[in-house]
């Protein structure tokens, strides 16, 4: 052939990664891989064991033992024997640990890379110079926190939550092995990891290195296995934290098993990405975006850009230069390393989405994918592109997790805004325009919990990672992903158990009646910003300590919780006031509740039967966790992560947004403002149940509000019977966070009912609060809990 002829045909030559170290690996482990449990590698208990394939040619790989409920145990028992020795070996002790396993990491980075590229079917260029250098980054990065842990003012304060499960999915096997356990050893946890059953072979081999970098018996133990494994782990009563990277509907399943167990929970779930490009964006640089958001690791990411949303003039142009650029994919073996779209993950992955764009075609949308022959054999599935649907098509709404695009058009910046949020899911989200102002106007305005400016997919140790909504909670990554492998030392709660208060109870008989002047009015919702009655038409009566009647409140019924919730959505604009403004009112809020104090005091003694000094005390510490929580509302506020990329990665905080709210009968007045407080300083709107047995501080309350220039909306009281109405607000779809204060048994409800949507709950574990004290009510860790972060990630550079 001519040289001519070669310039003519420009065709690739293969480029085969050598296999021969991961093979000879293998080949030493062909009798089956063991469980590692207590620093050492054993056989699963019934002697069972799984097939590890090659998706790329259906080839057997491995057998990877499938660990029993006696397996888990065993893994668990001796987490738990070396937890308080691992924590007690100090920051530096674990820093030199992780950090040996960084090292160890980069010295074994090409076999890790090959490894991870047979299992699961990624390019090797991916695994090679994303997977493997980032999951070195998160080591490194987290020898550093550990260091840090005992110089850090906050972080200070805080202890390792304990024995942590973790499960993670076969995406990114190796990687998101590294967001797990980085940061639980870094904080002094000891960790049951279970990687998915289909990609187990780089954990098998990190457990290896862990041993050689000298991790503690006991302290990372491995337990393979399919769900039944997982489920075993989540159930298991030892366990503190259950940290969860899976699909949505296995998230939900655990979020329900866990409830009432008072384990600390993260999920990080699935997403459904928008991709939005405005018209004066850089078009090629965007096509390019494109390809790095739904075509890496074949679309197999949580955070893929799978629905683009292209202004409508140059919708076409746009459409026609991506598929050019389509027709350039090479689809082919992993291991070649000019490669760029390598196997899925497993055959029934490639029915599922195969079948999946046939539902898509059948409800309307045109499907366009390059002409070109992948391999005859093995999980292929070309790049595709999906134009002329409509939002109720299921490529539209539903996570494919695979290289499936699905893209429509939009006129305003507002229209692609809602159609960008029109979705259960908020992972991510990428914008792409030339003007910085308009990205940055739409930023904000998107429910997720990372952004790209003109860039998709980047990610680092140090900028948290999570989702908003059916996305999960919990952030990995960063400083803030810290937070989720600790607890506060001095925690809200005590000891004991939560006592509902002897004091008053509405469903007795009374046995006095107050003089006829007490019960003056019967006490409205307070809704929208207004004192509205009842729906159903009826109200209860409220006793004092002498169980005579003081006052009447209205019963609250679904409908009323229904109109609160909706009253707090229309309330938007409070999470969008500058956090000045929100400082301003709590501080007014605060003032008008003491020019009141007097009155609270009285109400406060008839309620409770307590003493003078005490009601004022009460009311004195209302004031204080106003002005403490106006104090936050502008300080507590996100900052730079320090990422090694030409990029600003900024950490923003947003509110939960509508926040349900139960408060406690014990303390009527501080309980309820307590929780207030940081709530609304933090920008969400609020639906607050008062304590049924002493509701009356609460309605008084509204004089409060409405005299302090809180707008309509943001704060929606509604009286009742306090446990049937936070059950409504714990499944209602559209309220996106709970916290509840109540017995055991409440908490286990509320929790189990959040799953629906997968609101953020926060509850009293059944434990006694001691709402008197600063040291555990006011503070960061409030605010934090009352808020998410956004990570925005604006790459810069000419
Ligand atoms: P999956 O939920 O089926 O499995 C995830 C893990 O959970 C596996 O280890 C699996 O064995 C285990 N598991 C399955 N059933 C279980 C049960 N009942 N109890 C406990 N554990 C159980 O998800 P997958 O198919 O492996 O991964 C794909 C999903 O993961 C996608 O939805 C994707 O979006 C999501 N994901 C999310 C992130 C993120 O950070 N948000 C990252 C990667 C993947």
């Amino acid at each position: 052939m001519s040289v001519a002829d070669y310039f003519d045909m420009m065709d690739y030559a293969p480029a085969p990664e050598s296999q021969k170290e991961a093979e000879a690996w293998l080949q030493r482990h062909a009798a089956g891989f063991g469980l590692f449990v207590d620093g050492a590698w054993c056989a699963p208990a019934d002697g069972g064991y799984l097939d590890s394939l090659n998706p790329a040619s259906g080839a057997p790989l491995g057998r990877i033992a499938r660990a029993t409920v006696q397996d888990v145990d065993k893994a668990v028992d001796a987490a738990v024997r070396a937890q308080p020795e691992w924590q007690a070996l100090g920051g530096h002790g674990r820093a030199r640990v992780l950090y040996a396993l960084a090292r160890l990491v980069q010295r074994h980075s090409r076999l890790l890379a090959v490894l991870e590229s047979l299992d699961n079917g990624k390019p090797i260029r991916e695994s090679r110079d994303i997977d493997v250098p980032l999951v070195a980054r998160h080591f490194y990065h987290h020898a550093g926190w550990a260091q840090l842990l005992d110089q850090d003012a906050e972080l200070a304060q805080h202890a390792p939550v304990g024995v942590c499960g973790q499960i993670v999915p076969w995406n990114f096997p190796l990687l998101m092995l590294a967001w797990k356990i980085a940061p639980a050893l870094a904080c002094g946890n000891t960790v049951v990891l279970k990687p998915s059953e289909l990609t187990s072979l780089s954990a098998l081999k990190f457990a290896e290195l862990a041993e050689q970098a000298g991790l503690p018996a006991g302290v990372l133990n491995l337990v393979t296995g399919d769900g039944q494994t997982g489920e075993a782990l989540v159930d298991h009563p030892q366990i503190d934290k259950i940290a969860f990277t899976g699909s949505t509907a296995v998230g939900r399943r655990i979020r329900e098993r866990t409830a009432g167990s008072g384990k600390a929970l993260t999920l990080e779930l699935g997403g459904k990405s928008p991709f939005i490009v405005f018209d004066d964006a850089d078009l090629d640089a965007a096509v390019e975006g494109v390809v790095d958001a739904i075509w890496f690791n074949q679309g197999e990411v949580c955070c893929a850009g799978s629905r683009l949303l292209v202004q409508e003039s140059i919708a076409e142009d746009f459409y026609s230069r991506l598929r050019r650029r389509m027709a350039t994919l090479r689809v082919g073996s992993p291991l070649d390393k000019s490669v760029d779209v390598g196997a899925l993950v497993d055959a029934r992955q490639r029915q599922r989405i195969a079948a999946m764009v046939s539902a898509g075609r059948e409800a309307g949308c045109t499907v366009w994918q390059a002409d070109g022959e992948g391999p005859e054999t093995g999980a292929f599935y070309p790049p595709t592109l999906c134009t002329d649907l409509g939002t109720d098509n299921p490529l539209w709404q539903d996570e494919v997790f695979g290289p499936v695009l699905a893209a429509m058009t939009f006129r305003t910046p507002d229209e692609a805004v809602q159609l960008a949020n029109n979705t259960r899911y908020g992972l991510a989200a990428s914008v792409w325009s030339e003007s910085i102002s308009l990205a940055l106007d739409i930023v904000p305005q998107l429910q997720c919990g990372v952004v790209w400016v003109n860039a998709t997919n980047m990610l680092d140790a140090a900028a948290p990672f999570g989702g908003y909504r059916e996305s999960g909670f919990g952030r990995e990554g960063g400083r803030e992903g810290l937070f989720e492998y600790l607890t506060p030392r001095l925690g809200p709660c005590v000891a004991q158990s939560w006592q509902a208060p002897a004091a008053s109870t509405s469903d007795a008989t009374p046995t006095a009646t107050a003089p006829a002047a007490t019960i003056d009015r019967t006490a409205k919702h307070y809704i929208g910003g207004k004192q509205v009655r009842p729906d159903g038409g009826t109200s209860r009566p409220v006793q004092g300590t002498g169980r005579q009647i003081i006052g009447d409140v209205g019963e609250g019924n679904r409908k009323d919780i229904r109109n609160a919730v909706e009253a707090a959505r229309k309330a938007g604009s409070w999470s969008t006031t500058p956090a000045h403004g929100r400082a301003q009112i709590l501080y007014y809020l605060a003032e008008n509740l003491e020019t009141r104090a007097p009155e609270f005091a009285d109400r406060l003694r008839s309620l409770t039967g307590c003493d003078q000094k005490a009601a004022e005390a009460e009311v004195g510490g209302a004031v204080h966790r106003l002005f403490t929580a106006a104090a936050w509302a502008d300080k507590f506020a996100g900052g730079v992560d320090a990422v090694p990329m030409r990029a600003l990665a900024v950490t923003l905080r947003e509110p939960l947004g509508v926040l349900a709210i139960a408060a406690p009968a014990e303390a009527p007045l501080l309980g309820f403002v307590s929780l207030l407080a940081p709530a609304i300083a933090a920008g969400n709107r609020v639906v607050i149940v008062p304590a049924q047995t002493a509701p009356l501080s609460a309605t008084d309350f509204y004089q409060v509000l409405e005299t302090s220039d809180v707008p309509d909306g943001v704060v929606n009281i509604v009286t009742g019977d306090r446990d049937d109405l936070s059950d409504v607000l714990a499944r209602h779809l559209d309220v996106d966070g709970i916290w509840y204060v109540g017995p055991a048994d409440g908490c286990r409800r509320i929790e189990a009912a959040s799953a629906g949507n997968l609101k953020q709950v926060w509850t009293n574990q059944g434990k006694a609060v001691d709402w008197h004290d600063p040291a555990r009510l006011e503070g960061p860790s409030w605010m934090r809990r009352a808020s998410q972060t956004k990570t925005v990630w604006i790459p810069y550079g000419a």
